[in-house]
């Protein structure tokens, strides 16, 4: 189980292929990415298995790269380990892209409310649940991070959860409780991570995500508010690494 998150000048698919194999050795069960290319399209790819498994995908069926993208590996919790409950998961009719570490515990309840409403679930995963609500609530406020800070405290249980949505490329929002979430410091560039080694290679400067927050990343500027909105003070942090 690891999360990685990129948005800068960088080619997205290695950035977030390499984070992930750095993440490798807490092991997991199946692994994906999600990619704004350079026209504002989202492009997926996903599959139960090892890293290479992906690696092999994406060189059979390459996607278009972009600067901003999520990349996730999966130890299952709801749902078998198979291609459909590998992350991500999408919303917002496939605009928007979110991965997750961790449990949703009311994911059912909620579940039952999108059913009601008409909406469907492709993967039998919590975390879908959470795909749905941010892109329905995406599709009224126009603003991913405002989506976030809507949905978030609807959730109970562990999450850290990255998301992007095409229509705000250059975009990367990421919120945690009781599970890790890290930023890595870059120039022109900012990373998001399970833990440093998802960016090491590339900064060693990295500010640590508290408790029930959310954060933004664009090339330039990293955001951080509570659930309520209220902005939070950063500190950053060398990373010590003998690599
Ligand atoms: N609960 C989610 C799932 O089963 C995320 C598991 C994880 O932490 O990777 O898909």
């Amino acid at each position: 189980c690891g999360i990685v998150g990129y948005v800068g000048d960088n080619k997205s698919v290695q950035v977030l292929m390499g984070g992930l194999r750095r993440l490798e050795y807490r092991g997991y069960d199946s692994a994906g990415i999600a990619v704004i290319d350079g026209e504002g399209t989202l492009n997926t790819a996903k599959r139960a298995g090892k890293l290479a498994v992906l690696a092999a995908e994406l060189k059979a069926n390459p996607i278009n790269n972009g600067n901003t993208g999520i990349g996730h590996t999966r130890w299952a919790t709801h749902g078998a380990p198979n291609d459909l409950n590998a992350h991500p998961h999408l919303g917002d009719n496939g605009k928007l892209a979110l991965i997750h570490n961790g449990i949703i515990e009311n994911f059912s309840v909620l579940k039952d409310e999108l059913l009601a409403e008409g909406f469907t679930f492709e993967s039998e995963t919590d975390t879908e649940v959470a795909a749905i609500l941010l892109g329905r609530e995406y599709q009224r406020v126009g603003d991913l991070g405002d989506a976030f800070r809507a949905v978030v405290s609807r959730l109970d249980g562990a999450f850290t959860l990255l998301a992007v949505h095409q229509d705000q490329p250059g975009i990367v929002v990421g919120a945690r409780r009781n599970s890790p979430l890290v930023i890595g410091l870059g120039d022109g560039e900012n990373f998001l991570g399970s833990d440093v080694a998802a960016f090491v290679e590339y900064t060693r400067r990295a500010v640590a995500i508290g408790q029930d927050q959310i954060v933004t990343i664009t090339p330039d500027l990293v955001t951080v508010t509570d659930f309520a909105g209220n902005a939070v003070e950063v500190e950053e942090f060398d990373i010590a690494w003998d690599a």
